[in-house]
């Protein structure tokens, strides 16, 4: 159970409450994520007087293992600060592979949860306590939470697009409680948050998983977080568990409800009164201590990473396998035992990348990872 410290929750609630109150959090908001785009411009540009460049692009790590020391970059892979090497780049291109394949299928708010680091959950838990949907346009929510004590900003911008919200809107029968569930609840979604957890650990990771909304971002994160590993920052996490809550669905519910029986295609605000009513109720929630943690699905979490990592059915498996033992077999009887013996290695190779990935994810504990990687030998 995670620790709240009363301070901590008091101080969250009546910065937020001030916020409403005083101020046009739509403009805010926008201004945010203009000024963050605008700063990774500046950063993109380079200064000529630094010799490293800042950014890996998709250019750089498409060469490989052709990759000659033509820059220097650093990262942190290996759990120590020192310069890529060729290795790198094919370590990065397969993570990217990986990556792309595990979320060919989008993501919802469910597996954003179980995806998750457990740092990123905990802090969740112990500082942010609050998130509430401010407006609503084409079926993407600006939410607003409290940010943490040691933040320089009393709250955070999350925006969230629903994938599935305009076919309802469009919908010639009634909504059901059901579709709502089943489409906006538990449906594919897309976000950004304006902290820096998310523009430099999480911004990438969504942009090649391609459940990014916003500025896409081409520079892998080689130094803050070379494995890919999670995928919300704790912002995200308190919005999502909003999400799958009953509140949310009372207020997507009306909001369908005046876009379709209204002129669709509007900001539709909540007004003061509703925000500051949502924010005492989550308060008090919390404060009589009923609320429920956020917590991840493990064991949920391990097989939807295998099955992503596989990404075939058991047939498909089956018949990959096979091919991979007749092309095997076809190298060693034409160029020899040690072509061969390569081909395993690679296939090990890839096999070790996806322990490697689930470890970074904190999916496996190192033991369990310790004994999986005795079959990769
Ligand atoms: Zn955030």
């Amino acid at each position: 159970m995670a620790e709240i410290e009363p301070d901590r929750l008091r101080a969250a609630h009546q910065h937020l409450r001030q916020k409403v109150e005083q101020s046009d959090l739509r403009a805010q908001g926008k201004s945010r994520f203009t000024s963050e785009t605008q700063q990774r411009k500046e950063v993109g540009k380079g200064d000529s007087k630094l010799t490293e460049p800042t950014f890996l692009r998709p250019q750089d790590i498409q060469k490989g293992v052709t990759y000659d020391v033509e820059k220097v970059f650093y990262t942190t892979l290996g759990n120590e600060i020192r310069r890529v090497n060729r290795d790198d780049l094919v370590a990065f291109q397969k993570n990217i592979e990986l990556l792309q394949d595990q979320y060919k299928r989008g993501i919802t708010a469910k597996q954003v949860i179980n995806l998750s680091l457990p740092f990123d959950i905990k802090k969740s838990n112990e500082q942010i306590f609050m998130a509430v949907p401010l407006s609503i346009k084409n079926g993407v929510v600006h939410f607003m939470t409290n940010a943490s004590k040691e933040s320089n900003v009393t709250e955070h911008h999350v925006n969230v697009e629903f994938l599935n919200y305009q076919s309802l809107i469009l919908q010639p029968t009634a909504i059901t409680a059901d579709a709502v569930k089943k489409k906006l609840m538990y449906g594919k979604l897309k976000f950004e948050c304006d902290c820096g957890r998310h523009t430099y650990w999480f911004r990438y990771i969504a942009s090649i998983g391609g459940y990014g909304f916003g500025r896409i971002e081409e520079g892998y994160p080689k130094l803050t977080n070379p494995h890919l590993a999670g995928v919300a920052c704790k912002h995200v996490l308190r919005v999502m568990h909003y999400i799958l809550s009953p509140a949310f669905t009372q207020y997507i519910t009306k909001q369908l409800q005046k876009e379709r029986s209204k002129q669709a295609g509007q900001r539709r605000k909540q007004t003061d009164r509703q925000l500051i009513k949502e924010l005492d109720r989550q308060f008090e929630i919390i404060e009589s201590k009923t609320n429920k943690v956020i917590a991840r699905n493990d064991k949920a979490a391990q097989r939807e990473m295998m099955r992503r990592a596989n990404n075939y059915n058991k047939a498909k498996q089956r018949e990959a396998e096979k091919r991979q033992k007749q092309e095997l077999e076809k190298v060693a009887k034409e160029q020899g035992k040690d072509a061969a013996d390569k081909i395993i290695q690679k296939q090990k190779q890839d096999a070790l990348r996806t322990l490697d990935s689930l470890l970074a994810s904190k999916l496996i504990t190192p033991e369990q990872y310790a004994f999986y990687k005795r079959g990769t030998k």
